[in-house]
């Protein structure tokens, strides 16, 4: 939890880092050009340079070495409102170079942290001002020459276009991860298949899509005796099953049939526009290979599924009717001797196909 903050904490110094450097290095310009004709005292020079061009720096690695880096990097963000209040001052409220040194500083704090910040940061440039005032005096200069404005567009311009960037390079990474999230909600982490809530979605809507084109087949896929494969084999064994499995499964099925884990050791597909024999052909083929499996290292590890099949038929009331069907298919295979696929009837009474006793 501590890493996760770090951590988090330590991409937003980052991400504050390129608009610090652009915005005070084009921040000193506009304030060193509305200051010079002020004759600021020698300190007052210094003070300048170094928030213009060393501070962004020292500000990076004062968080980054921090041990709560966001937290550091907010005291810093504070740090820069004040500076930016005293510079107000020093430039005798010059308004150009005032509205842009305000305005900007405003702008950086709502993106790095809304109201709350925009809030802080106002009483920090208040304290700034106050500050100058103390140590500088105070004065009023309305009029602002050719210099002082051009000396402002630098930063009117490219800091804008800085933070903008920062901006839209957080929200493609925001997108990235919700679309790499939306993508684990829906898989079976074991397998890779689909989950079993994102399978059930996409059988309601193949069973809404069956009622403008009614060609489609559902099977439900169990393996037989897997509890006992867990407790010949040891349960790292009985993963490696429930993982080949999945792997077979992949390989036999077409491009747009649907393959999810329904849970356990069960497995599910939904094969559109399949006949009834081109399905009970690829679960016969599935349950083939999977027969034929072997392990050199365990000789006495076999492996054989049960599968039962149900195709969509206008009876069919709901989606759940639907996989009933397959259920009872399976169920009636397991019943039978296992290691077969069955096919549920019209009556939803079972038929088997495969391996009769
Ligand atoms: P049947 O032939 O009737 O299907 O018998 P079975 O032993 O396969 O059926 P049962 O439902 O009794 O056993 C399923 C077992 O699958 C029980 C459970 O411990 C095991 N299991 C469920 N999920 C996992 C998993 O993710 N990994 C492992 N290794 N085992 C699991
Ligand atoms: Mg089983």
């Amino acid at each position: 939890m501590k890493d996760n903050q770090s951590g988090k904490g330590l991409s937003f110094v980052k991400r504050i880092y390129l608009p610090r450097i652009v915005g005070l290095g084009m921040g000193l310009l506009s304030v060193a050009a509305a200051i010079a004709p002020l004759s600021p005292p020698m300190w007052a020079w210094l003070l300048l340079l170094f928030n213009g061009l060393l501070w962004p720096h020292v500000a990076y690695q004062w968080a980054r070495r921090s041990a709560a880096p966001y937290q550091a990097e907010q005291r810093n963000l504070l740090l820069d409102s004040l500076m930016g209040g005293f510079w107000t001052v020093a430039m005798q409220f010059n308004p150009l170079p005032t509205v842009t040194v305000l305005s900007m500083m405003t702008m950086n704090n709502v993106a790095a942290g809304g109201k709350r910040l925009v809030v802080h940061g106002a009483l920090a440039q208040l304290t700034g001002m106050l500050l100058a005032c103390a140590l500088l005096g105070t004065g009023l200069q309305l009029n602002a020459t050719p210099l002082q404005v051009y000396a402002c567009l630098p930063m009117l311009t490219l800091y804008p276009l800085a933070l903008g960037w920062v901006c839209y390079r957080l929200a493609i990474k925001l997108a990235e991860h919700k679309r790499r999230l939306s993508a684990l909600s829906l898989t079976d982490s074991l397998t890779g298949l689909l989950n079993h809530g994102a399978w059930k979605d996409l059988l309601l809507v193949r069973f809404q899509a069956c009622q403008q084109q009614p060609l489609a087949v559902i099977a439900l896929i169990d393996i037989d005796h897997f509890k006992t494969i867990n407790d010949t084999f040891g349960h790292v064994v009985g993963d490696c099953v429930l993982r080949q499995v999945s792997e077979e499964l992949r390989h036999n099925l077409r491009e747009g049939d649907q393959a999810g884990r329904y849970g356990g050791d069960e497995f599910c597909v939904i094969l559109p526009g399949a006949s009834e024999a081109q399905a009970c052909q690829a679960m016969e083929r599935l349950r083939e290979r999977v027969a034929s499996y072997r392990n050199p290292q365990l000789p006495h590890l076999k492996i054989s599924l049960s599968i039962g099949l149900a195709a969509y038929q206008a009876e069919v009331a709901s989606a759940d009717h639907w996989l009933e069907r397959a259920d009872q298919a399976l169920y009636s295979a397991k019943r039978h001797g296992r290691d077969q696929v069955n096919f549920a009837t019209r009556e939803g009474t079972p038929l088997r196909l495969a391996y009769p006793d």
